[in-house]
């Protein structure tokens, strides 16, 4: 019996044991918590989202759509689990992270062919390997990668929202809707006035901040500051100018309040953490302010003056590797190609695309002993026309300026007749993915 070992159940971890242990390896999966905690992570269960519980859009006019669609033609495991633990959000596909990360790991711990060793790894041996440890991989782990890559290693910074409850909030204030009516009204919606966001941005603009200081890790030489663009900090967009975030994450288009035509100045959406609706997220206010600044500044959002925080936003590292120097077009290692990278550490960037990565990786894995590298099976199976495809590409194509990448219509190649409306372009993207991707798969599987 082919055997593997994995390490990290997250969501790369665990649709690649899926994958494999489905095809009939047997598959060691190594889990450093609930013994050894990560900063973020909350329970010792599989395939934990730690941040917002959304796994984005699932219209195909989304580049983030288009990649799940991708996903579901190439079998992904995890996406129908995900589905299965759906909590409404308009198109969104988000879920109760509790439920899906207990139903992924019960589906893996009564796999027949997965053992489970709850143990932290810090060295990478001789066995086929993949390593999906994610970016918060342990010290000892990244000290080890990063003997054996050298120190061709990035390094950067998320922050995350805070999450309150439901029982706290004022409905007089706050009213249900979905921008420009598209579906349920699943979000809730915190209306500014103009003097309400101007305060609210000034109270940001002079709230005291965490230290950094923890995160200077020793053997980290390239320390770098930025911020993922999806995930910069409240308080640092409303330090670039006082209309940003009403152009931004507070944008009130298309959430007038119902039944009038009256527009709020700015707004604050609250998403549904978990299928009661006993717990909601603060979209787009992830932040790196002191818990007592989050407490006094947050409850000044109309609708949450007594707030009770669940959980503060709060800030962590959060690493990549620099792997199109790295990485072979299996992606198993140049200097030790018994391992392969899966996950955010491999410089996708996002849950989904993290799934992805998952699941591409047991599909190079699966070459048979001795033959060719299955990055040529890769080439064939993942259409250009693919968001799949390209973040796949993504990671093997040289760059000097490599950074994590999530899905994005950017990344695909445009059409052979210019279509200027928006809309129709991303639909004839879509439609031409799907298409070339369907035939690729029908020919690979023959
Ligand atoms: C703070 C933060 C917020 C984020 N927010 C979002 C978001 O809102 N939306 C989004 O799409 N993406 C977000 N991301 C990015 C990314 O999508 C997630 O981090 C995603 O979970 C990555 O999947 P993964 O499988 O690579 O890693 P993970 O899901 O983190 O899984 C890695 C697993 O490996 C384990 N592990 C680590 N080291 C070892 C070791 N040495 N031995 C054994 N086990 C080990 C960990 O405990 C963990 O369970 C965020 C990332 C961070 C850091």
């Amino acid at each position: 019996m082919k055997k593997i070992k994995i390490i990290g159940a997250g969501l790369a971890g665990s649709e690649a044991a899926l994958q494999l242990a489905d095809k009939g390896w047997k598959v060691d999966l190594y889990e450093m918590r609930p013994e050894v905690q990560t900063p973020v992570h909350q329970t010792g269960d599989f395939a934990e989202l730690v941040c917002s519980n959304s796994l984005k859009s699932t219209l195909l006019t989304t580049a983030s759509g288009l990649l799940k669609e991708e996903m579901k033609i190439l079998g992904c495991k995890l996406l129908s689990i995900a589905e299965s633990c759906y909590v409404p959000a308009g198109s969104a596909l988000a879920i109760d992270r509790e439920l899906f990360a207990r139903k992924v790991t019960k589906i893996i711990s009564e796999h027949q062919n997965i053992e489970i060793f709850r143990e932290e790894v810090t060295e990478l041996g001789n066995d086929i390997t993949i390593v999906a440890s994610g970016p918060l991989t342990s010290e000892k782990l990244t000290e080890n990668l990063i003997e054996i890559i050298g120190d061709e290693h990035l390094y950067f910074f998320d922050a995350i929202a805070p999450i309150i409850s439901a029982d706290c909030l004022n409905m007089d204030l706050i009213y249900r809707k979905t921008r420009y009516d598209k579906g349920e009204p699943d979000y809730l919606n915190c209306p500014f006035s103009k003097e309400e966001y101007e305060k609210f941005v000034y109270s940001l603009n002079s709230a005291q901040k965490h230290e950094a200081r923890e995160f200077e890790s020793k053997f980290f030489k390239n320390v770098n500051f930025r911020f993922y663009e999806n995930c910069t900090p409240i308080e640092e967009l409303a330090r670039r100018g006082k209309d940003t975030l009403r152009y931004g994450v507070m944008r009130p288009v298309g959430l007038e309040e119902p039944g009038t035509d009256k527009r709020p100045y700015a707004v604050i959406q609250l998403r549904a953490e978990n299928k009661d609706r006993t717990a909601y997220n603060l979209v787009g206010c992830q932040t790196m302010l002191k818990y007592g600044e989050q407490k006094k500044i947050f409850k000044q959002i109309p609708g949450l003056q007594n707030a009770e925080f669940l959980r503060f936003g709060s800030i962590h590292r959060n690493t990549y590797l620099n792997s199109p120097g790295i990485l072979n077009e299996d992606l198993s290692l140049k200097k030790k190609d018994n391992i392969f990278l899966a996950g955010q550490l491999s410089g996708v960037e996002g849950y989904v695309e993290s799934i992805l990565s998952g699941m591409l990786v047991s599909k190079n894995v699966m070459r048979p002993a001795g033959s060719q590298p299955s990055s040529v099976k890769l080439v064939e199976l993942l259409p250009e026309t693919t968001i799949s495809g390209q973040l796949w590409r993504h990671l093997i194509t040289e760059n000097k300026n490599f950074q994590p990448m999530n899905a994005n219509f950017g990344l695909l190649p445009s059409l052979e007749d210019k279509i200027k409306d928006k809309r129709l372009r991303k639909e004839k993207l879509a439609e031409r993915a799907i298409k070339d991707l369907v035939v690729s798969v029908q020919k690979c599987c023959k």
